[in-house]
């Protein structure tokens, strides 16, 4: 009897073609009105049914998040976001039901690419 062993990319249903050693990508069916999003363990989330040039421009903009996750400005649970605008600032603590996740105008998405 003999088995495969699965890579860790096939384990997790990470995208080889968009993960790296720094992040990890998994394509998914995320809906049509999400082109990605990022989970709080720092893990992105692509829509699986696209081109690959907006594969890559919403990896891109999901990096952003990641970036703001690592420098302190930005994290997020099921409740809450909660925002740091710069290191001296307070915590701001955005409750998720008193915002649109997918608005535009909100600061930490000002902030990143689209
Ligand atoms: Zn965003």
């Amino acid at each position: 009897m003999s088995f495969k062993l699965k890579n860790i990319h096939e384990v997790f249903g990470f995208s080889k073609e968009h993960s790296t050693g720094d992040y990890k990508v998994v394509e998914t069916d995320l809906g049509k009105h999400t082109l990605g999003t990022i989970n709080p363990n720092g893990v992105i989330e692509i829509e699986k049914n696209m081109s690959p040039a907006l594969k890559r421009k919403a990896v891109k903009h999901e990096l952003d998040h990641l970036r703001q996750m690592k420098s302190g400005m930005l994290r997020f649970d099921h409740n809450n976001y909660y925002y740091k605008p710069d290191p001296f600032s307070q915590i701001e603590v955005i409750p998720n039901s008193q915002i649109n996740t997918h608005d535009r105008d909100l600061p930490w998405e000002k902030d990143a690419h689209h």
